[in-house]
């Protein structure tokens, strides 16, 4: 656990300067540049791999603004995110965490998955947050004021959504939300094609197959396939795997360990391909 906090990146690594591709779902972008010029943070929900983390590389280079990635996991702590003291060379000093840096800096912070996190995170946001824009800095004794430039952004899958791990009412009524999903069949299948350099004629059977594992939530599988696994299937069929292979590989296994499960989603891609 020590190691990983003593990596400091500095924010300028994440400033893109060239335009990461990025095909609106709707309005999104529009809602994000407004709530962004009005100080408003902002929440997108959605499942695992329909572009929330493209879309924030996208409005960070539209924006011109270095971004932040933080992925939550639930070791993860308010001095993960804020920073700690640490000793170099015989002296104690001060490192920010990604969020200090990123309100310092006048960033952008995305907490991935937030809702993985120990609860002692949220209580670090809600002043960064909602209209006080300040980041309490406990063990420091100060209290950091987020320029306007400083964007608050996380991401959320309701689909994962238990008792234990929701997001509370008073954490989510702070955040203007964006709802992510699957693109339609014709924009995902350009999205495979642009992303993998696959045809489109095998980009569309791939598509195909994603919405027939789709329709398996909840009869066995957690999650069909995501966009992210098509372009992953793509990809290694570029490389040369034959199809039934790359979608075992980079969609079936990624899918399920459940033997009866494997079976039926390579039939349906061995139906496809
Ligand atoms: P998430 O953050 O929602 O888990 P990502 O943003 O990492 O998902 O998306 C996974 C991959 O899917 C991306 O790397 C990209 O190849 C592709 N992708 C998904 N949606 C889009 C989109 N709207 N535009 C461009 N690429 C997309």
């Amino acid at each position: 656990m020590t190691h990983h906090h003593a990596r400091v990146l500095t924010p300028e690594e994440y400033l893109f300067t060239e335009e990461p591709y990025y095909e609106p779902l709707g309005e999104e972008i529009a809602v994000f540049e407004a709530a962004y010029r009005n100080g408003l943070p902002v929440l997108l929900k959605g499942p695992t791999g329909c572009g929330k983390t493209r879309f924030m590389e996208h409005m960070a280079w539209r924006l011109q603004l270095p971004l932040i990635t933080v992925s939550c996991h639930d070791d993860l702590t308010a001095s993960d995110l804020v920073g700690r003291f640490l000793v170099r060379g015989g002296e104690t000093i001060w490192v920010d965490g990604p969020l200090a840096r990123a309100v310092r800096n006048g960033s952008i912070c995305y907490l991935d998955e937030v809702v993985e996190a120990r609860k002692d995170t949220t209580v670090v946001i809600h002043p960064l947050a909602d209209d006080r824009r300040v980041l309490p800095m406990e063990k420091v004794g100060e209290l950091l004021e987020a320029p306007p430039e400083f964007c608050l952004a996380m991401s959320y899958n309701p689909g994962y959504q238990s008792v234990l791990k929701d997001l509370k009412q008073s954490t989510r009524q702070r955040f203007v939300a964006l709802e992510f999903d699957y693109p339609d069949a014709a924009l995902e299948q350009k999205i495979v094609e642009k992303e993998s350099g696959i045809d489109s004629q095998m980009a569309r059977q791939l598509v195909k197959f994603a919405r027939m594992t789709r329709n398996l939530k909840g009869q066995g599988l957690d999650e069909g396939a995501s966009t992210r696994l098509l372009v992953h299937a793509a990809k290694l069929m570029v490389a040369d795997v034959s199809p039934v292979i790359a979608c075992r590989s980079a969609i079936a296994q990624a899918l399920t360990d459940d033997s009866d499960m494997l079976s039926a989603v390579n039939e349906l891609s061995a139906s496809l391909f």
